[in-house]
């Protein structure tokens, strides 16, 4: 598995996937894997909520929900 950087920033084996983050493509910050790997339903308030917490503020691809509002 291809792991764009840890939260740590150290080069470290990376044996499971619940510490690998992903780059958000629109505000760049590092989004657990797990988070990053399903896009909830654009009506999910909940997941979407949770989802702007590890998003930067004011991120395009949260605000809209995965360009689907
Ligand atoms: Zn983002």
């Amino acid at each position: 598995m291809l792991v764009r950087g840890t939260r740590s920033g150290e080069v470290a084996e990376v044996l499971e996937t619940d510490d690998a983050t992903v780059e958000c493509a629109y505000c760049a910050a590092d989004v657990p894997a797990r988070d990053a790997a399903a896009v909830p339903p654009k009506d999910e308030d909940e997941a979407w909520v949770k989802l702007r917490n590890v998003h930067h503020r004011g991120c395009e691809w949260v605000a809209t929900r995965a360009h689907r509002l």
